[in-house]
């Protein structure tokens, strides 16, 4: 006799950055729900390193907002080890004196703990989130490849397998949360078309070495060729260090990383300028395409994408994590009325909820995300004026002033 299929209210395709977070959150605000989580690549037991796509040589500028949120998890005192925090922002120009500085203190709105935000490389945020899923009750399979979905009337049906040459195993569930990433193949499976905008850029990231201690200020400069960041991470081996994201046009991406370590950090200096100091040395240069994608639909009855899949952004601003945080919250809330999440048709009105409440916030960090480097990187006098008047404007107008902190310190206008 066959066995009965396994059921489970929620299952989470993608352990990355967006289903780990939303597997704590439900644990967490959710415990009456069984969760399982499928990643297609192995998760190694706590404590090691992860090579998942999400917990790359990257690092990630976690807003105020997501510290707070962290904060409620009970993960900020394992994180703040690993993390630089942000207390100012220095925004500028390229060829302008004038630049911005939003500080910790000043726009008390937007910080956690006297902190703008903070710094943290994703290969340290992996281990901590997946050594904290480890000890929940969420059912972790892995490796497990997703490559089947069949939405039923009794939820959706899964067909996964343990490598190429693993049995097919199937799996039931009330609620489908696809974080696939970004050009998800199961979205196209499920016929969900997406949106994109190619900025025809790409962004260089690495870790510099710094003569001068940081004093936990974030960069952001703009140039003709694209906005670079240049932001706090914690000292190793007595070393000061930054996390450089330095967005660049294809072919000039290419020339750069083709240079020899010498003649990177020779440029990077030319182009950056002295306000962090000598940049003595760099690591390993990766290199990441940037595109706008937006999914057009976000949710279904018993399906709802988080992420990458969901939404894709140019990285400068580093909104992308900091508003799939907010998401992940705003879901685990609304799935939080218990007796609703139980049926497909509470489950609806549920989602719909969510997504007018999520709608608003999503469009301004989208929106913010997509304008400000278009605004500072087009050329032209007339950009130039417009790229003074916004540096101006967010330099002597405090409202807005506030607002920019505010949106990039995840806090909404
Ligand atoms: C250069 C750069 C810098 C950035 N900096 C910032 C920043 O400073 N601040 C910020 O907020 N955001 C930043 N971001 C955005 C941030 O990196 C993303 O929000 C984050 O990576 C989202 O990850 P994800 O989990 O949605 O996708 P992914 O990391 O792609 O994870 C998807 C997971 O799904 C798994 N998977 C795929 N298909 C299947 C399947 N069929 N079955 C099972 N598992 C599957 C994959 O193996 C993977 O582990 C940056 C992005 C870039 C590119």
């Amino acid at each position: 006799m066959s066995q009965p299929e396994e059921f489970v209210d929620v299952a989470i395709v993608g352990g990355g950055m967006a289903g780990a977070s939303l597997a704590l959150m439900l644990q967490q605000f959710c415990p009456h729900l069984s969760v399982a989580l499928l990643e297609q690549h192995p998760l190694p037991d706590a404590g090691a390193s992860i090579r998942l796509p999400s917990f790359d040589a990257r690092a990630t500028a976690l807003a105020a907002g997501s510290l707070q949120l962290f904060d409620r998890l009970g993960l900020w005192s394992r994180l703040k080890e690993y993390a630089a925090p942000i207390r100012r922002v220095q925004v500028s120009d390229r060829g302008h004196a004038l630049g911005v500085s939003l500080r910790a203190r000043r726009e008390a709105r937007a910080s956690f703990d006297d902190m703008l935000g903070a710094v943290i490389e994703n290969a340290a945020l992996g281990p901590v989130l997946h050594g904290a899923l480890a000890a929940t009750a969420v059912q972790l399979l892995a490796p497990a490849r997703v490559t089947e979905l069949q939405m039923t009337p009794e939820g959706v049906r899964l067909q996964w397998h343990r490598g190429e040459e693993g049995a097919v195993q199937s799996l039931r569930a009330g609620l489908l949360v696809v974080a696939d990433g970004v050009n998800s193949p199961l979205c196209r499976r499920l016929g969900i078309d997406t949106e994109q905008v190619t900025y025809n850029q790409r962004a260089l990231v690495t870790t510099v070495g710094v003569q001068r201690d940081h004093g936990g200020v974030a960069y952001e400069r703009f140039t003709a060729d694209g906005p670079m960041a240049l932001l706090p991470l914690p000292r190793r081996h007595g070393r000061h260090r930054m996390a450089l994201v330095w967005t660049s046009p294809g072919e000039r991406a290419g020339e750069l990383e083709g240079l020899s370590d010498g003649e990177f950090v020779a440029r990077l200096q030319r182009t950056f300028g002295w306000r962090a100091g000598r940049i003595e040395c760099c690591g390993e240069v990766s290199s990441y395409p940037l595109s706008l994608s937006l999914a057009r639909e976000q949710w279904r009855r018993d399906l709802v994408l988080v992420g990458n899949c969901a939404h894709f952004l140019h990285p400068v601003a580093g909104q992308g994590f900091n508003l799939t945080l907010r998401d992940c919250y705003g879901l685990a809330q609304a799935l939080a009325c218990g007796e609703m999440a139980q049926n497909s048709s509470g489950r609806l009105d549920l989602l719909q909820e969510y997504a007018r409440e999520r709608r608003l916030d999503q469009q301004l960090t989208i929106g913010f995300s997509d304008r400000v480097p278009s605004l500072f990187a087009a050329p032209g006098l007339l950009a130039g004026g417009l790229r003074q008047a916004g540096l101006l404007g967010l330099a002597l107008a405090p409202p807005l002033r506030a607002g920019f902190a505010g949106q990039a310190a995840g806090f909404g206008l």
